[in-house]
């Protein structure tokens, strides 16, 4: 396998190069196993464990590496099957849940996801009503989403038509397909984000689709051709999927239990509150209207050049931002209220639109 099937791009190998003036190598983390992962690389997939240094300096659950990580390997004199874990490449996007513990931590659940696939489903089930909460996930870490409204086949013209057109109201730059996994209908049409190298992964309550969708996209493949073998604590071997995997079309697909049951790890508060830290740089700023470029007292300039803001989070802020309004020009708290009353109104119209089809809630 080459890195670039696995979505290796230009700026991963600027970030990777101290790492290979070291002798690392860079390899994909392709499954998460308990204390171990595996990795896959040009050499093929192997165990990664972190190495004593890594453990060391990692300090929190965030900073180890999750399901579709890129990181600095090295290979272990006398064992070609294991490799030490030296570091986690910068993340691009990431999807977190709150670990497991007292104290609030980011854990990370996937990252390096380009485009998040939102499925909900059109017959009647009345899954609309979570599609606020996984567009607060998508926008939290940074992927873009994606609507897709599975079971076409199931539903009547007017949802085909009305349901995309409210969701689209609300959020103009999301695209919404109407999508029939079990037909194929409109599956063309997700094109764009099905390209070689690129990741994708999939969010949307239990039964929507998305196994189904999965298998379309492996080409019908059956999926235990993906299991890898797994040494228990009794030394037995059990099967375990793996959790990226590559379409005959190239496509990286992460799909992992976590990623299936994710909320945003910001316990229940929305988008608002996963970008609090943000925006509270931003509202340090000398001046109000600051577009955090040239101006003097820019508290973000100032952050990113400090480090104690991320380039990466800075970025999914601004993207989010981009994604909801074409027209913001300035990113501060206005902009991230407004973004807050448009999710409002999606979640009223979505929940008004189950009430009427249930009748019960
Ligand atoms: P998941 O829980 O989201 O992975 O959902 P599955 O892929 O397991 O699908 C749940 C059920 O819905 C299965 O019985 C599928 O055959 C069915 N299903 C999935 N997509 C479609 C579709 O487009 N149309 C219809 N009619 N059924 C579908
Ligand atoms: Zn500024």
């Amino acid at each position: 396998m080459t890195l670039a099937a696995l979505g290796w791009n230009d700026s991963l190998a600027q970030a990777f190069a101290p790492y290979a003036a070291e002798g690392c190598e860079p390899a994909r983390v392709t499954l998460e196993l308990k204390g171990y992962c595996e990795v896959t690389g040009e050499a093929g997939a192997r165990l990664g464990e972190c190495s004593g240094k890594f453990i060391h300096s990692a300090k929190t659950p965030a900073n180890y590496p999750a399901i579709g990580d890129w990181v600095a390997v090295m290979p272990q004199p006398g064992d070609p099957t294991r490799v030490a874990i030296q570091a986690v490449l910068p993340r691009r996007t990431r999807f977190s849940r709150r670990a497991a513990g007292e104290e609030v931590l980011e854990q990370i659940v996937a990252a390096n996801v380009d485009t998040v696939f939102l499925v909900s489903s059109l017959d009647g089930n009345h899954h609309l009503h979570r599609l606020e909460r996984y567009l607060a996930a998508a926008y939290a870490s940074g992927a873009q989403p994606v609507v897709l409204l599975n079971k076409a086949d199931l539903a009547g013209e007017a949802d085909t038509e009305e349901i995309p057109r409210e969701i689209t109201q609300v959020a103009p730059a999301i695209p919404v397909f109407v999508i029939s996994a079990k037909t194929r209908r409109g599956l063309k049409a997700l094109a764009p984000w099905l390209q070689p190298g690129q990741t994708i992964a999939l969010l949307g309550s239990s039964g929507v689709g998305k196994s189904t969708l999965i298998n379309r996209l492996m080409g019908d493949q059956v999926q235990f051709t993906q299991e890898v073998r797994e040494a228990d604590h009794k030394g037995r071997h059990t099967t375990t999927q793996r959790e990226l995997l590559v379409t005959p079309d190239g496509v990286i697909i992460i799909d992992t239990p976590g990623m299936r049951e994710i909320q945003p790890w910001e316990a229940g508060a929305g988008l608002a509150a996963a970008f609090d830290d943000v925006a509270a740089v931003a509202g340090r700023c000398k001046f109000r209207d600051c577009t955090h470029t040239v101006e003097p007292g820019c508290a973000v300039t100032a952050a990113l050049a400090n480090g104690s803001l991320e380039p990466a989070r800075w970025q999914s802020y601004l993207r989010m931002l981009r994604a909801t309004a074409h027209e913001v020009r300035r990113v501060d708290r206005p902009a991230a209220q407004q973004h807050k009353t448009q999710m409002k109104k999606l979640t009223k119209q979505l929940r008004r639109r189950v009430h009427e089809k249930s009748g019960d809630e």
